[in-house]
C-alpha cells in the first residue's frame, strides 16, 4: 500500500497497488501547478482515504484537456486523481511512500525551463511521443 496526502494533510488516499509508471512533463501548464513528475496509476488501485470534500477540480478550455485536482485549502497539485478514466496520471510530488517506479521518460523537452536539468537516461520526446 503507498499513501498520498497533500500538504494541509486534509486530503489522504491509498494505492493498492505501486503504480505503472512514471513520467515528467515539462510543459508550462504541469510546471505552473508544480506537477511535473507524475506516477501513472489503474482506477480500481486508487482509493480515497478521507477529505475528498476538499478536492477542487480544474477543466482547462480547449485545446487543452487534461483537468487537474488540487486541495482546496492549500494548493497540493494531485494530478488527476479520481479520474474515471481506466488509469490516470497524479502527482508524484503527493505520495508518502516509494512507489517503487522511477521515471522513464521525458515529454515536452522543448518546454523545459532553462533551470532544469534533465540527470537521468530517460528517453526524451520533445513534444508527445511518437503514437503517444
Ligand atoms: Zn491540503
Ligand atoms: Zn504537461
Amino acid at each position: 500500500m503507498i499513501n498520498g496526502s497533500c500538504c494541509c494533510g486534509a486530503i489522504k488516499f491509498e494505492l493498492i497497488n505501486p503504480p505503472s509508471m512514471m513520467g515528467t512533463c515539462h510543459c508550462s501548464r504541469c510546471r505552473k501547478v508544480g506537477a511535473s513528475t507524475l506516477v501513472f496509476v489503474k482506477k480500481d488501485d486508487f482509493r480515497w482515504i478521507q477529505g475528498q470534500e476538499f478536492v477542487a477540480r480544474y477543466e482547462p478550455e480547449a485545446p487543452y484537456k487534461h483537468s487537474r485536482t488540487f486541495c482546496k485549502q492549500c494548493g497540493t497539485s494531485l494530478g488527476e486523481a479520481g479520474s474515471q478514466q481506466d488509469s490516470f496520471p497524479i502527482s508524484a510530488n503527493c505520495l508518502d511512500a516509494d512507489p517503487l517506479v522511477r521515471n522513464t521518460f521525458h515529454v515536452f523537452v522543448a518546454s523545459k525551463p532553462a533551470w532544469y536539468e534533465i540527470c537521468d537516461s530517460a528517453k526524451q520526446f520533445q513534444e508527445y511521443p511518437p503514437n503517444g
